[in-house]
């Protein structure tokens, strides 16, 4: 069961569900609850979970808490080798690599929490692009929507923190902004912050104005205006790598990504223009991009793609103490294919891990873990199960 804090000490509900609390619950007979139509306006998805939790699977950790009371004498009667943990796996991070996880494991009929603080990385983007089956989808639509399929399978979605985990002998302990979550394994799928330049109005532009993916928005600028705002001298490749896109590419040298003699030649050779000079501010109006300011003058652009620094959310992971890597793009926890980390029990997936998994890799990235968890517990399962007598073939009944 969750270990609450004491009454008075801030045990907040953040969300206040309605409906079935849940617990392991079969499939459903036929089809999933449907999604309401209508326009994905917000772009805060804790606003549009608040909004929608009447219906959605979004529960409070008081909920769960006592969904887990309910469903806690079901279980044991149903598998014997039920421990006393809140649930089989806890996964922190409910973006696309998390609910795919959830996805699989729910199907694989573990008990599943998703702790959820619903920020996932392309949140002020209005849409997503290069996910085959969802081109176009609003990537908060596709979030509502896979909460929606994995709560059919009895996953249980938390919105909230998680602050720390600790391992333990009998699993793992997670500490969350409202409780803590006793389960066998962990998912840690929280992704990675974009850290921005600090140049004013990029940040009010990004996910529109400003992005950083050609693969996911080259396409809708094909042709257009594109400036590249160096973060480093590797921007001079996002460069050369949009020109793909558009023969109207401006590089913005920004004082950090000066071109040196041979890549000034290569630049010039594609026809893509070199400003030079500190990028000041973008140039904003009625919430439109209209070009970049430097010191001295103004250059009209339709859209800044740049690099932002990638820092993996992986607080969690290093606090288990998970080895890591050093490579060009920093330190970063180590995993395996299947996103097995160095700790026993501790699994990681999507952004926080792989800096280049978009949503598609991201949601692939999360379901191979979970077989690899499921197959982990399996393991678990056998060796705890209970040692029955040999059942000798010479007592078989015969036919
Ligand atoms: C502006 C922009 C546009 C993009 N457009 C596209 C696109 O068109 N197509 C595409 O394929 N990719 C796109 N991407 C990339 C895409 O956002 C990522 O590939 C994808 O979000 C990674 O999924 P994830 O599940 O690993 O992480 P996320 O989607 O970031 O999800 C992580 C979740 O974990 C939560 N979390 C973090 N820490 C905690 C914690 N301590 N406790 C609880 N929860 C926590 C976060 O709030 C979040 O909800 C875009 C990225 C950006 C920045």
């Amino acid at each position: 069961m969750f270990q609450l804090r004491p009454p008075g000490t801030g045990l907040q509900s953040r969300e206040r569900a309605d409906g079935d609390a849940g617990g392991i619950a079969d499939p459903p007979k036929g089809e999933f609850a449907r999604l309401p139509d209508g326009p994905q306006s917000a772009t805060d998805p804790r606003q549009l979970i608040r909004a929608r939790h009447r219906s959605s699977s979004v529960l409070t950790i008081r909920q769960t808490l006592l969904s887990t009371l309910c469903a806690s004498a079901h279980d044991e009667a149903m598998d014997s080798t039920a421990h006393k943990l809140d649930t089989d796996v806890v996964i922190v991070g409910g973006g696309p690599a998390g609910l795919s996880a959830a996805l699989s494991l729910g199907r694989a009929r573990r008990q599943v929490l998703v702790v959820d603080q619903a920020r996932p990385r392309n949140r002020t983007a209005p849409h997503m692009h290069g996910v085959l089956g969802h081109d176009g989808l609003p990537p908060l639509k596709l979030l509502e929507m896979g909460r929606r399929e994995v709560a059919a399978y009895g996953v249980r979605t938390i919105v909230g923190d998680a602050v720390s985990a600790r391992a333990s002998e009998s699993g793992i302990e997670v500490t969350t902004t409202d409780g803590v979550i006793r389960a066998r394994r962990i998912i840690v799928a929280t992704g990675l912050t974009d850290e921005l330049p600090e140049i004013p109005g990029l940040r009010e532009q990004w996910g529109t104005g400003a992005v950083v993916c050609p693969y996911c928005d080259g396409w809708e600028h094909r042709h257009h205006v594109i400036g590249v705002v160096a973060t480093s001298p590797q921007s001079v490749a996002q460069a050369q790598l949009l020109r793909q896109w558009s023969d109207r590419v401006v590089y913005f040298a920004n004082d950090v990504g000066e071109p040196d003699e041979a890549e000034a030649d290569a630049l010039a050779r594609r026809d893509i223009r070199v400003e030079r000079g500190a990028v000041m501010s973008l140039q904003i109006s009625n919430g439109r991009l209209e070009g970049i300011r430097l010191e001295d003058r103004t250059v009209p652009v339709d859209v800044v793609f740049t690099g932002p620094t990638l820092r993996p959310n992986d607080e969690l992971l290093r606090s288990l103490g998970a080895d890591t890597t050093d490579g060009p793009m920093g330190s970063w926890v180590t995993v395996d294919r299947d996103g097995r980390t160095s700790i026993p029990r501790v699994w990681a997936t999507g952004n926080v891990v792989d800096p280049r998994a978009n949503v598609s890799v991201s949601l692939g990235l999360g379901s191979l873990t979970a077989g690899t968890v499921n197959a982990d517990l399996v393991q678990e399962d056998i060796t705890r199960a209970p040692t029955k007598g040999s059942t000798s073939l010479a007592s078989e009944p015969s036919h």
